[in-house]
């Protein structure tokens, strides 16, 4: 073709009014109210993401791929709608997977999009560029996941995405694009056409009352009921409604670590500093949105008490979750808020309380392990543990309760857990359901795009370490994100020794003193160096007076932390071990 030919069929397809892969696919997005893309450009989605910001959706970009998905993750827990993450072909499509497979373990709604390379390529393994059969590995790990072929399909595809994403238990759903469909032209008034908006993607889902009888039954006999709260509840975002649960049933409740907040960690209801006395006493335990799977010890042994001394009230939206660790008396099977509203229906007015005598006993062991703790939160010693650094947070925390706290670590993520009360519903990130290390950065990053709000990441050295290029992320945007590290050179602990007596540092050990607070300052951020509580205070309010990105040292005894934090059981043990390494467990 000569070069006014081509000029000439250029202007005539614009003439004709067509449109493009590219542009179905960001007007489908749009068009079902996803206006944020977490996304890390290359071949072939470079100009995907281009194009999308020009459109006006808030494409953001990250330094790797597994950071944009946890960004996505925590984006669809916080809003309800399906977070979106953007990749290349195999290897960045690898790196968004473990996101992805992390959204689904939750039950929060994400949508991986990934580029892919051509499938006539692929599929007779000539050797592509990235060539990787993507749809085969993601569906393994994902709740559903589709390949779009053909431009007229876009609208479908991303409505069988979305719909999957967050109809019944959400999760992740993974949608393979090969850069061909991008480039692909059709009429624009036949695109428009193709695409759908989905029509009530979170539907009720009511339980019947039958069943709502059978729980009102089984909560009614109870002597010393509990309630225990996940993050299903919290996802389910009906705050009044749960309150007005838990008040009415007037049962003392344990937040799960994603839960708190959802009633404030202050009320006097909770029962999380008493936590051992309630497993163990309790006779009748309402689960709301959590499932009793590893984190609470799948409902027996471990501080449960004697097996079979309870019944078990469950309220989930998925069926199957019913006795998948203890038998359920009285499932509830429907969203939090249908469950919730019919059983206050059920019970109207006369509700009658558990008897003082359990109550009270719950709230004397609460307020007595509160008292005992606070000492504990106050000293100003230099370096810092634990306790020290995060009363300072707790207190900070108290003060600006719209701050949304990420935390991770071992030790930085069970002791804040405990010692960092939450007053709001959703202000809390953490390493969810498979306890990951390095969630940190890319939730941080999706708390403060999504609400707007500050943000303050209490983060182990370690767990930063796996995410800590992204504070490039966090100061390109401006974001008000202040991180804490609290930094005790090393995971676990930064004291311990290499046992064959080499000059290797321990397997578990980081360069002792590093200045985390330089990284910050490298792309423009504000870095500080604390030693003590005092310091720590006003670093953390400047940051919070000035909104700007700022990273924080907080030098911890290396000594200070515990293996494994309070998971600690996890860890194998040998007899053979042992024997041959006395320092073990030292
Ligand atoms: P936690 O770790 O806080 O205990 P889990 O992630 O184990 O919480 O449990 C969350 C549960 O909530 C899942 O079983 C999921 O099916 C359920 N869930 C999610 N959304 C809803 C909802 N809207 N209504 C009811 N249950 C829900
Ligand atoms: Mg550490």
């Amino acid at each position: 073709m000569t070069e006014t030919a081509a000029a000439q069929a250029t202007q005539e397809a614009a003439s004709l009014e067509l449109t493009d892969g590219f542009h179905l696919l960001i007007d489908a997005l749009k068009l079902n109210d996803i206006n944020t893309i977490y996304n890390v450009p290359g071949i072939p989605i470079t100009d995907l993401g281009r194009y999308a910001q020009a459109q006006g959706m808030r494409v953001l970009s990250f330094r790797h791929e597994q950071h944009a998905g946890y960004a996505a993750a925590a984006a669809g827990f916080l809003t309800k709608k399906p977070g979106v993450c953007m990749t290349v072909s195999a290897p960045g499509f690898l790196n968004g997977l473990t996101a992805l497979a992390h959204a689904t373990t939750n039950c929060w709604p994400m949508i991986l999009i990934s580029g892919s390379s051509e499938r006539e390529v692929v599929d007779l393994q000539r050797g592509d560029y990235e060539e990787m059969d993507q749809l085969a590995i993601a569906r393994p790990h994902a709740k559903a996941a589709y390949r779009i072929l053909h431009a007229k399909d876009i609208g479908l595809g991303v409505a069988r995405a979305v719909r999957a994403a967050l109809a019944g238990r959400p999760g992740g759903v993974y949608l393979d694009v090969p850069g061909a469909l991008l480039g692909q032209v059709m009429d624009a008034v036949e695109g428009e056409k193709s695409l759908i908006k989905v029509v009530d993607p979170n539907p009720a889902s009511v339980p019947g009352a039958d069943a709502v009888a059978r729980a009102v039954d089984v909560l009614s006999a109870a002597r010393k009921p509990l309630i225990i709260i996940g993050k299903g509840a919290a996802y389910a975002q009906c705050d009044d409604k749960m309150r007005e649960l838990v008040e009415t049933l007037g049962f003392p409740y344990l937040p799960m670590s994603m839960a708190k907040g959802l009633l404030p960690d202050t009320h006097e209801l909770c029962a999380s500093a008493a936590r051992s006395l309630v497993l163990k006493e309790s006779d009748c335990v309402l689960l709301i949105g959590a499932r009793l799977n590893w984190l609470l010890s799948h409902g027996e042994g471990r501080g449960w008490g004697e097996k079979g001394g309870k019944s078990f009230v469950q309220i989930d939206i998925e069926a199957t979750e019913m006795d998948s660790n203890q038998p359920i008396a009285a499932p509830l099977i429907g969203d939090v808020e249908s469950c919730a509203t019919a059983l206050l229906d059920a019970i109207g007015g006369n509700w009658k309380k558990p008897d003082e005598s359990w109550t009270g006993a719950v709230r004397a062991k609460v307020v007595g392990n509160v008292e005992k703790m606070a000492p504990r939160l106050q000293n100003n010693n230099s370096p810092m543990d634990y306790h020290s650094a995060l009363g300072v947070v707790k207190q900070a925390i108290a003060d600006h309760p719209d701050t949304i706290l990420v935390n991770e670590g071992a030790n930085a993520l069970d002791q804040a857990r405990s010692i960092v009360d939450i007053h709001k519903p959703r202000k809390r990130l953490d390493v969810g359901t498979w306890g990951i290390m390095g969630i940190g950065m890319g939730s941080a990053v999706a708390a403060a795009v999504e609400t707007g709000n500050q943000v303050l990441a209490v983060e182990g050295d370690s767990a930063f370490g796996f995410c800590g290029m992204e504070v490039e992320t966090i100061c390109r945007y401006k974001l008000p994100v202040c991180v804490v590290i609290m930094n005790n050179n090393g995971i676990y602990r930064g004291d311990n020794e290499n046992w064959s007596g080499g000059e290797d540092p321990a397997t578990t050990s980081f360069v002792p003193d590093s200045r985390y607070d330089m990284m910050m300052q490298a792309f423009g951020g504000v870095g500080a160096h604390v030693t003590n509580a005092d310091e720590l205070r006003q670093a953390i309010a400047e940051a919070f007076a000035s909104r700007k990105p700022t990273l924080i040292n907080a030098v911890i005894d290396p000594a200070a932390g515990k293996e494994s934090g309070n998971i600690g059981n996890l860890n194998p043990q040998s007899v053979v071990a042992q024997a041959r390494y006395p320092q073990a467990g030292k």
